[in-house]
């Protein structure tokens, strides 16, 4: 049974600038030598780790550190900013599958809330990220993940169309789902404020991981109340 971690940007006190800016991307930043410190803590266990948006740290400083420890990543990309000010060009998104990481999707724009978007326009985030990704990958099995944790069949089952196989979300479970044959994987979120002691805790602690994922379902019963207030709370909650 793999524990699956769900990152974004590893950045420097000094320079945040990889991937979005704002203050919900933000606390979802680790530091470079925390997550080294994350990284070599839990060599040898049965661990996935995987990074959401596309932001150049994939690259610059992810990439490195798994690799000097023995880990291959996950690495999904928002492709409509690939090439932009922050995020990986596509030279670089190939040079991480070169490198024996996998690379999958995040949608094409990265949707605030998904949910909200029809059937023909989630279809089209699907359908345009996977040309992209084909044309610098190759052929390829390409998996995806849902941007902001907003998942539901419809979007799933439009990510199936557009040909992506393995589907991550942002629930936290180490329980592996099949939908139309495909996987769904959980993922548990690591933000800034996180210790290497609460990172070991995930992966250690059925208890723990049992929290995150009451904590979680109370978070998406507040999300379906609130909509786009939702963020908001979803900050102060989470740092406590
Ligand atoms: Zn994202």
């Amino acid at each position: 049974m793999s524990i699956v971690l769900m990152y974004h940007d590893i950045v420097t006190a000094n320079d945040k600038s990889s991937g979005f800016q704002n203050k919900n991307a933000f606390q979802y930043k680790v530091e470079e030598s925390a997550f080294e410190e994350q990284v070599k803590a839990l060599q040898g266990k049965d661990v996935v780790f995987t990074f959401d948006d596309g932001g150049e740290s994939f690259l610059t400083k992810a990439a490195p550190l798994l690799e000097k420890y023995g880990f291959k990543g996950v690495f999904f990309i928002s492709t409509k900013y690939i090439g932009t000010q922050g995020f990986l060009t596509e030279e670089q998104v190939k040079a991480l599958a070169e490198r024996g990481h996998v690379v999958g999707s995040h949608s094409h724009t990265h949707p605030e809330i998904f949910t909200k978007l029809s059937k023909e326009e989630i279809r089209e985030e699907w359908r345009k990220s996977y040309d992209i990704l084909k044309d610098i990958l190759g052929e390829k099995d390409l998996p995806m993940s849902i941007p902001n944790g907003y998942a539901s069949k419809t979007i799933m089952e439009e990510a199936i169309k557009c040909s992506f196989t393995d589907i991550y979300t942002s629930q936290p479970t180490t329980k592996i789902k099949l939908f139309q044959k495909h996987n769904v994987i959980g993922r548990y979120v690591v933000h800034e404020n996180m210790t290497t002691e609460d990172v070991l805790r995930i992966v250690n602690s059925k208890g723990c991981r049992l929290k995150m994922a009451l904590k979680w379902q109370m978070l998406n019963v507040v999300k379906g109340v609130l909509g786009e207030s939702y963020d908001k709370l979803k900050a102060k909650i989470l740092h406590h």
